[in-house]
């Protein structure tokens, strides 16, 4: 094949569409910054493999902040936690490898391909929903004090409720 050929064929399967009001900026911008910085990271180790250096550690550090910084900004852009990330990935693993790493294990991908991540996320976002809830209606009840009345009443079961529910998600998350 030509060259010329091969800039019309491969011209076929370009799409020169861009959806940009489908994400995020800054976790655009934190996405592909994780992978440039993680190949960075990799030129670490191309050193050390290739060219007998011994590994830079102190460049090892300095890709690893940069890779931390742009999972800041997704996790902030997003609205996320760290905390919540890890416990995700932790109930993850422990779904996939029960005792230790196997390659059967592995291959068979007992968490289902990201289904227990999923539940983990929505898990912590009704968390967040019942924390909020929670602040909310104390607020009000602590401001009606002399009022006995039903709205009080009412806000008493709404904070109840949300309390229940965070201590099933505790059941919950000790089950998973
Ligand atoms: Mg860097």
């Amino acid at each position: 094949m030509d060259t010329k050929t091969y800039l019309e064929e491969s011209a076929r399967t370009m799409n020169s569409n861009i959806y940009l009001g489908n994400v995020k900026t800054e976790t655009l911008h934190g996405i592909i910054g994780v992978a440039t910085e993680a190949g960075e990271l990799l030129g670490a180790a191309k050193k050390a493999l290739f060219y007998g250096r011994p590994i830079d550690l102190d460049n090892v550090r300095e890709e690893i902040g940069d890779i931390l910084w742009y999972l800041a900004a997704i996790i902030r852009a997003e609205g996320w936690t760290f905390e919540e990330l890890m416990e995700e990935n932790i109930a993850k693993l422990k779904i996939r490898y029960p005792k230790q790493f196997t390659t059967k294990d592995a291959f068979e991908r007992k968490d289902k391909r990201g289904t227990l991540q999923m539940e983990g996320h929505m898990i912590n976002k009704i968390k967040k929903k019942c924390e909020t809830e929670i602040l909310w209606a104390q607020k009000h009840i602590d401001s009606m004090k002399e009022d006995p009345g039903f709205f009080k009443f009412l806000m008493s079961c709404w904070l109840d409720m949300h309390k229940e529910i965070l201590e099933l998600i505790e059941i919950l998350k000790g089950r998973r």
